[in-house]
């Protein structure tokens, strides 16, 4: 990876947390930030892949439930100091439209991709702040900027994730916080698996008949926005794969 993290007034490696590290984008985003020279400490549900990770990138593995308020405020009080936060835990549950909606699936997608970034961000800002020159990226989505049948649960939570990151920049406006967000296209991850709930032959088709990103693609995008000078901030990238031109329309060979 040819990027490398903006040197601290105090010469330790600056700090990066990634919500979501236990695999896909987060795990991949560790990894780099690990390359460019940051400490890292990554947070998820599943220990054991989280530890995995965290062992190939010399990072330190924390129990994470970002939807769970007390979870959160311990992984933040155990950050030894921090200077970039990226939010991408998160994910969808299911495709019904909105007649058939499933209020469990729908609690749970706003609960990991709006309310969990709402309290991992509050409980980070006061150690981002106090970096003098702190990061704020948020995971979200091109669902964050369109609609799709069948998309209301995940496409209202990552339009949310939208207002929240604007909302941010100008609150931060003044204070040394970059915010910035990332929203990628189809990536093949665990992210159709964990949707259709397991079955990986659904989740095949909707990488059927074209190339989908990889997590390193997203990752590459986290990685060249932190490493900016700290004076650029870098707002928004919408980042897809080369066959989909919109959430809807897609080139596909097959
Ligand atoms: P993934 O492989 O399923 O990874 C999702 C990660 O989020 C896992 O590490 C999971 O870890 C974690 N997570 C979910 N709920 C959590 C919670 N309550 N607390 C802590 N961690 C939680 O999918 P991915 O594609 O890398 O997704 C990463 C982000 O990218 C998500 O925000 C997703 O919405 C977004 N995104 C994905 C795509 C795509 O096509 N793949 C496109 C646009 C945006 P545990 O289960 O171990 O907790």
């Amino acid at each position: 990876m040819p990027y490398t993290a903006n040197p601290t007034p105090d010469g330790r490696p600056p700090v990066a947390a990634v919500t979501g590290a236990s695999s896909g984008i987060g795990a991949a985003t560790a990894r780099a930030l690990a390359a460019a020279g940051f400490e890292v400490v990554l947070g998820a549900r599943r220990m054991e892949k989280l530890e995995t990770v965290a062992r190939e990138t010399g990072g330190r593995a924390l129990a994470l439930d970002v939807s769970d308020r007390a979870s959160v405020e311990a992984f933040a009080a155990s950050l030894p100091r921090l200077n970039v936060l990226v939010n991408n835990a998160g994910g969808a549950l299911g495709l019904e439209p909105l007649a058939q909606a499933v209020d469990e699936h729908w609690r749970t997608m706003w609960e990991a991709n709006v309310f969990g970034l709402m309290l991992m961000t509050r409980a980070c800002l006061p150690a981002l702040e106090a970096s003098g020159a702190g990061h704020v990226v948020n995971v979200g989505s091109i669902a964050g900027l369109e609609s799709y049948p069948g998309g209301a649960g995940y496409t209202s939570a990552k339009h949310g994730v939208v207002a929240i990151t604007e909302t941010l920049r100008v609150e931060l406006l003044g204070k040394p916080i970059r915010v910035t967000e990332v929203d990628p296209g189809m990536v093949e991850t665990e992210f159709s698996v964990v949707r259709f709930g397991g079955d990986e032959a659904r989740a095949k088709q909707v990488y059927r008949g074209l190339q989908p990103l990889v997590a390193d693609d997203v990752a590459d995008a986290i990685a060249w926005a932190v490493t900016r000078p700290p004076h650029v901030n870098v707002d928004h990238l919408r980042v897809t794969p080369l066959a989909q031109a919109s959430a809807t329309l897609a080139h596909r060979t097959e």
